[in-house]
């Protein structure tokens, strides 16, 4: 506690709280050089501590993705026992370490919606899109399919912030003064039923609508020119967007057709969040590649991974082969001490049964915080085990926009973090996953807080 304070005193002193030195992601004010950054000290559990000693309710798990809270000890042991056996060792050139070996073993037995094959190693879910987009051109190069190269991605997706992952990003503000998308991306439509779908259509009826949609744009651009659709199960960054009903069961359709690839984003859905085991399995979804990362470790170490069909890796197997190498990959990718926490994740995942447990706890989160359904400043609440949005709109209506000034979101948000609870705040979107290991008693205080934190926003 002293350490914090005395950090607290140097920030105050030295800077003012004035602005900072760091070219912080994600953030606005630099123009007022008037940042007031919260300083995260500690962690404990659900709950995270500031450099003044302040307890706050974690709802979004770091970034969705402390999943198994800020002190597992069994993960901290797990990194701190390879750091003292081998820190690094990378695995290029034929050389590798134990820990990537036992991981990438254990994440295909984990996956079970459709066989993988392989596991490529990288250290953040942007990476493994990046990845993901080099493995599907290299592989439609070795079959002799050069034009086969377009992505589809969809609106209000969040897939990363490198070159490739903000272009398949679907969210205007990744693209702008980036001179994104890369033109090789195009966006189709975000399935969100409440806001988008016409007068009288079902949910059904709007998913077959998308799936049109899907269609024409493939035929319209060429078949033979399309690589691979891909998609969260769940939509997060976006506004935390559920699938409507049959809407994966049409767009698989589709885009079997055509021989499209489909490549699941599972960074904020694996490992649990939904209730199963990957977003995979809740919607039935059978993918060609798949992307993970945060859970995966708890967020403990960053690393994330893309999971390869057996029939894309034994095209890329051959091809590298002829050419001598496959020449792609990062230092850290399958870093020793990240794959060992990993490792750790998912045999507590396994041992205790983590989806179960969302599936448990995840009644008392949605149900409770749908008792506020009928206040006047909620449009929309919407999610499914621990992941859940809450839209603010005038009137019930997806149309009726609060002025962006009125910051009705950003009030929200700091009425919660008063309260202590933290929430993810994007306009008049707010976003919670907490982490799976949250308790009743902490889903209640959660449920407390939001109630508290809405009347004062109201
Ligand atoms: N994909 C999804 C679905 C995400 O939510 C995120 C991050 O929030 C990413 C990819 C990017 O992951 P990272 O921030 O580790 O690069």
């Amino acid at each position: 506690l002293q350490n914090e304070s005395t950090l607290a005193n140097d920030i105050k002193e030295e800077k003012g709280f004035k602005g900072h030195d760091m070219l912080a992601p994600f953030t606005a004010g630099w123009q007022s050089n008037d940042l007031h950054p919260l300083v995260i000290a500690r962690s404990e559990g659900s709950y995270v501590y500031d450099i003044n000693g302040k307890k706050y309710l974690d709802s979004l798990a770091g970034l969705w993705c402390t999943a198994l809270g800020g002190s597992e000890p069994r993960l901290i042991a797990a990194a701190v026992e390879q750091l003292n056996t081998l820190p690094f060792y990378h695995s290029f050139w034929n050389r590798t370490t134990k820990p990537s070996l036992d991981l990438a073993k254990e994440l295909l037995e984990f996956f079970t919606a459709k066989k993988m094959g392989k596991v490529f190693f990288t250290n953040s879910g942007s990476e493994a899109n990046d990845s993901q987009v080099k493995l599907v051109w290299y592989y439609n190069n070795a079959l002799g399919r050069p034009n086969k190269k377009k992505f589809i991605a969809r609106k209000k997706s969040y897939h990363g912030s490198t070159l490739i992952s903000a272009s398949l990003s679907g969210l205007p503000a990744l693209h702008q003064k980036f001179d994104l998308p890369a033109p090789f991306v195009l966006h189709t439509d975000c399935p969100h039923y409440w806001r988008f779908h016409l007068p009288g259509e079902t949910e059904e009826e709007f998913s077959t609508r998308l799936a049109n949609n899907l269609e024409n744009l493939i035929v319209k651009e060429g078949p033979e020119t399309i690589a691979a659709f891909i998609a969260e199960p769940v939509m997060g960054a976006g506004g935390v967007i559920p699938p409507p009903k049959t809407y994966f069961e049409k767009i698989q359709a589709v885009v079997k057709k055509y021989d499209i690839l489909f490549i699941a984003d599972e960074v904020i859905c694996a490992f649990g969040r939904l209730g199963t085991m990957f977003g995979c399995d809740k919607y039935n979804i059978q993918p060609d590649l798949v992307s993970v990362a945060k859970a995966l470790s708890s967020a403990y170490m960053p690393i994330g991974a893309v999971l390869v069909s057996p029939e894309i890796s034994d095209v890329i197997y051959s091809q590298s082969d002829k050419l001598g190498s496959f020449s792609h990959g990062f230092t850290y990718s399958g870093h020793p001490v990240a794959c060992a926490v990993a490792l750790e994740a998912l045999k507590i995942y396994k041992e205790r049964n983590i989806p179960e447990q969302v599936v448990r706890i995840s009644p008392r989160f949605q149900n409770g915080i749908r008792t506020f359904s009928d206040s006047p400043i909620i449009g929309e609440i919407r999610g499914t085990g621990l992941i859940l949005g809450t839209e603010f709109t005038d009137n019930k209506s997806p149309n009726d926009l609060f002025p962006p000034e009125w910051g009705v979101g950003a009030i929200f948000g700091s009425e919660c973090e008063k309260r202590g609870m933290l929430v993810r705040v994007a306009g008049d979107n707010i976003m919670m996953s907490p982490p799976f290991i949250i308790s009743p008693e902490e889903v209640d205080e959660l449920i407390s807080i939001y109630g508290e934190a809405l009347k004062a926003t109201e």
